[in-house]
């Protein structure tokens, strides 16, 4: 069964790059029957929070990508949270060095960096210094000094190789590589070790995330190689720009911030759709259902070459995701933005359906809807003064007596029979419709623009009509 995981460090919100991460290895595990595993990788203790936790369970769970073990779903692999896995990072520690294939490094941080100037002083080239092995082969230990665990690479020539699902094959010369920092003198893995020793405890089958990983995935699989394991498979996803063509990031771009998107008024139908399109392709199909992405997805389409973040193409597709799904499911998640407007309108309540069928042609977002909506749900209403001047005149205002009349006592309240009754005031009158249906526009919405008089009428039902079509005729 193929086994994969998102496994975020908690030192803020989702954001957009880890929802893409999550969502690629998610649509994989739907794919092909596996299973998607939720992992915390929450050993930086001075940068992980609780609050962060909770953020990206949050927005994973918006988006609708949940996991089959993970936290709140403890399965056969559990804890999943790396902190409460140390026995197990000490464990495997301590069985690589007694085989000599890791050591205590006793160095300072001091001596480290000082080291690290010199060479990159005399080299004149920043980045490139290698842990020389100082600690490879001591046999005392220096007094008061506490000891990091460095991986030990091996001795002589050798490369490592590895097939990107996405990138292909790439290489490196273990010459490029050091002995590298496994585990903190307090027992924290660093992420390289903690990230192999889980993986491969946790029967992951395949590795999917970033391309700021694939560096990683060398001392990673001269891990999976010291300790005769075979590694899982890998691909690594490009990255996505901002709309100013900077990765993406969480200081520079606040749309990197998937709940960003919720408050915004973007459906996570949308959000999700925009995002898999992000460094994934089917063709040339654009508005991409969660079953299609589950039929569909595959590494092969996984672009190699950045995504860059559009904010139009996103509410576009937001739209027509507002116009695709249920006119109810809209509905629903439309209450909130309305509260956040003063208007206190309940889950259910049948005008809310109403708003999305009347303004889902025209509005981009849950917030957009909700300004356009927010009139018809407030009591009385203030007429544009210009309007006013135009339509509500002594010509028209004998029209609008006899709308107000005969609506009062309409049998059925609907846009249909609503526009019957705008459509026999003005044939009797001898007039085009428009010359009843905007007056009566104006006096019940206040200005020349809603959608069709009688959805309009409808909308606002009887009594807000009748209240709003006295008020025009005073
Ligand atoms: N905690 C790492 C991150 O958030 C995980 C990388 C990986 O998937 O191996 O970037």
């Amino acid at each position: 069964v193929p086994r994969v995981r998102f496994a975020p460090s908690p030192t803020g919100y989702l954001h957009i790059g880890g929802a893409r991460t999550a969502l690629f290895n998610y649509l994989y595990a739907k794919r092909h029957g596996g299973v998607f595993i939720l992992r915390i990788e929450d050993t930086d203790q001075e940068r992980s929070t609780p609050e962060s936790v909770k953020a990206i369970l949050d927005g994973l769970t918006w988006l609708g990508i949940d996991w089959e073990e993970g936290p709140g779903k403890e399965g056969p692999v559990a804890p999943y949270f790396q902190t409460q896995r140390l026995d197990l990072y000490k464990k495997y520690a301590d069985q690589l060095i007694a085989e000599g294939k890791a050591y205590r490094c006793y160095c300072t941080r001091e001596e480290i960096d000082a080291r690290r100037a010199a060479v990159e002083k005399a080299t004149g080239k920043p980045g490139t210094y290698k842990y020389e092995g100082t600690c490879r082969d001591r046999n005392y230990i220096p007094e008061g000094r506490t000891a990091v665990i460095r991986f030990r690479m091996p001795d002589g020539e050798g490369q490592v190789t590895f097939n990107d699902k996405v990138l292909g094959p790439i290489t490196k010369q273990y010459s490029d590589l050091d002995d590298w920092v496994m585990m903190r003198a307090d027992g924290i893995p660093l992420y390289n070790y903690g990230c192999v020793i889980d993986d491969r405890t946790m029967d992951i089958t395949l590795v999917g995330r970033g391309q700021e990983h694939v560096n990683s995935t060398f001392p990673q699989l001269m891990l999976y190689q010291a300790f005769g394991w075979k590694p899982p498979e890998f691909a690594h996803f490009p990255l996505i720009l901002g709309p100013d063509r900077e990765k993406l990031s969480k200081r520079k771009h606040p749309e990197a911030d998937v709940m960003l998107h919720k408050r915004n008024g973007v459906l996570p139908e949308a959000l999700s759709n925009y995002v898999i399109r992000l460094g994934w392709s089917h063709g040339n199909d654009e508005v991409i259902s969660r079953e299609q992405m589950v039929e569909w997805f595959d590494f092969d389409h996984v672009g190699t070459t950045s995504g860059v973040w559009s904010p139009d193409k996103l509410m576009w597709l937001n739209q027509q995701w507002l116009k695709l799904m249920p006119p109810a499911v809209v509905a629903e998640q439309l209450v909130d933005f309305l509260a956040a407007r003063d208007v206190q309108v309940k889950a259910g309540d049948p005008r809310l359906e109403r708003v999305v069928m009347a303004f889902r042609e025209r509005a981009k977002s849950l917030q957009e809807m909700a300004d356009m909506a927010l009139k018809y749900f407030q009591h009385g209403v203030t007429l544009d003064e210009k309007a006013a001047a135009k339509h509500l005149t002594a010509e028209s205002k004998p029209l609008l007596t006899q709308v107000r009349e005969q609506v009062a006592t309409l049998p059925q309240w609907s846009a249909a029979a609503l526009d019957e009754v705008v459509k026999k005031v003005s044939e009797a009158a001898g007039v085009g419709m428009g010359k009843v249906a905007q007056p009566v526009r104006v006096a019940a919405t206040g200005g020349t623009v809603s959608p069709g008089i009688g959805e309009t009428l409808e909308l606002l039902g009887r009594e807000e009509t009748l209240h709003r079509l006295d008020a025009a005729l005073a």
